[in-house]
């Protein structure tokens, strides 16, 4: 991409309520524009980053066997009176013209109910773990919320991956919730989100058993989580409400104090056992040709608000910090001052393309100051910048962000190409 044609405003002046760096960055680097409170529109270039996010999670969930599949954004409402969660807070309910009563759907546990129901019959359709049956779609959400804050962190409207099992026994299902709850961790590191931590979490009006919410440790977090220092215990403040007047709080497990942190909760998994299949009469047929209610499990990651945390994440509100795969261009090249720089700048950006790598090039007339501001704000974890003195010299200039080795800070002009391959391939999933 040619910077130049990159559709994108990026703002100077900030609204007063951009109070934290990373939605401040957002709107500086034109990643966002807010189309209402809590209502964003991704630019070309923020998008990118969303689907390169969606990509990770998606290959991951693949790889243990889950099924993407698409669940509409209304629904009927009474699907929901169905699970008696017709009158939850965040649903956004409306009358269609023809006369339904219908819904947003803020989450898809009684629409992928009502799916399995139509399909399920047999308790062969149901394979032990880590074989399980889990469905999945990455999809926009919308909650009724009456209050929106930080950008990406909390908005109204945003993008979820939510994945739903169906097990035969709770036995089943807490085998196929450890692998999920690995792969969270697998997802989050290959998304270079730095301290995230796995925590107890309430099952609140979810119903069920144990549930985990997935926390980065940041000072702009809304949780307050507590840490054990001496052992594994890790909770969400409302799973100890019995000690919640105290000023210290003691592990429940080891007896030692617990740490106050405070968090941003990227993703959550609950053990829902049978409150939605029961409601609403799924069952199969099992070995002995007994109906039987599957047990459910569901997994949600806030994809639009690990977006906003990678953000947060980066170094200051003006310079974006991705790692190679959820950057949205891997190679940003820059030429200064005379048309030699710009033909060799063209020469290695038509070559990148060529091998397929997202590449953006910066050949206009601005000063060089404001181009390297601009390639901040854009956060390609490879930086190249050509120009004569440079040239003189034989070499092109590097720099790097977001990436875990260090690499030279020039290279041979006739060398860049293959070494620019190189690196990106040292740094493959
Ligand atoms: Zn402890």
């Amino acid at each position: 991409m040619e910077i130049e044609k990159l559709f994108i405003k990026r703002m100077k002046e900030l609204p007063s309520d951009a109070t934290t760096p990373g939605h401040r960055l957002a709107l500086k680097g034109g990643y966002i524009h807010q189309t209402g409170s809590g209502l964003y529109t991704y630019s070309p270039l923020g998008f990118k980053v969303l689907k390169n996010i969606e990509d990770i999670i998606r290959q991951e969930l693949d790889a243990i066997g889950c099924q993407e599949m698409n669940m509409p954004i209304v629904s009927p409402l009474s699907l929901w009176k169905e699970t008696g969660r017709e009158n939850i807070d965040v649903l956004l309910k409306f009358k269609i013209r023809s006369g339904m009563d219908a819904v947003v759907n803020p989450t898809h546990e009684e629409i992928v109910t009502d799916y399995v129901r139509n399909v399920l019959q047999s308790y062969k359709q149901l394979p032990l773990s880590p074989s399980s049956l889990c469905l999945y779609q990455i999809q926009t959400k919308y909650r009724d919320e009456l209050r929106a804050r930080a950008g990406l962190i909390r908005c109204r409207e945003f993008m979820m991956k939510d994945a739903y099992s169906f097990n035969i026994s709770w036995e089943d299902l807490d085998s196929f919730y450890n692998i999920m709850l690995n792969a969270y961790h697998k997802i989050y590191k290959r998304l270079g989100l730095d301290n995230v931590i796995d925590i107890l979490a309430p099952t609140g009006d979810m119903g069920g058993k144990i549930s985990h919410e997935f926390q980065m440790i940041s000072d702009i977090g809304e949780d307050t989580i507590y840490i054990c220092s001496s052992c594994d215990y890790r909770a969400n403040k409302e799973v100890l409400t019995d000690a919640d007047a105290e000023d210290i709080l003691i592990c429940p497990k080891c007896g030692n104090k617990l740490k106050k942190l405070r968090g941003v909760e990227v993703g959550n998994i609950f053990q829902l056992g049978d409150k939605y299949t029961k409601s609403m009469g799924v069952s199969y047929l099992d070995q002995e040709g007994k109906k039987q209610t599957p047990i459910m499990g569901c997994y949600g990651i806030g994809v639009s608000r690990v977006f906003g945390c990678l953000l947060e994440q980066s170094c200051d509100e003006s310079k974006a910090v991705f790692n190679l795969e959820v950057a949205p261009y891997k190679v940003h090249i820059i030429s200064i001052g005379d048309e030699q720089a710009k033909t060799l700048a063209n020469d290695l950006y038509n070559y990148l393309l060529s091998a397929g790598i997202e590449t953006m090039i910066d050949t206009t007339d601005d000063r060089a100051g404001s181009k390297f501001a601009n390639a901040d704000l854009i956060g390609a974890p490879i930086r190249v910048i050509v120009s004569p003195k440079n040239i003189e010299h034989g070499v092109v200039e590097m720099k790097y962000s977001g990436l875990q080795k260090q690499y030279p800070d020039t290279f041979k002009i006739d060398e860049v190409k293959d070494k620019i391959i190189e690196i990106i391939k040292d740094n493959q999933g």
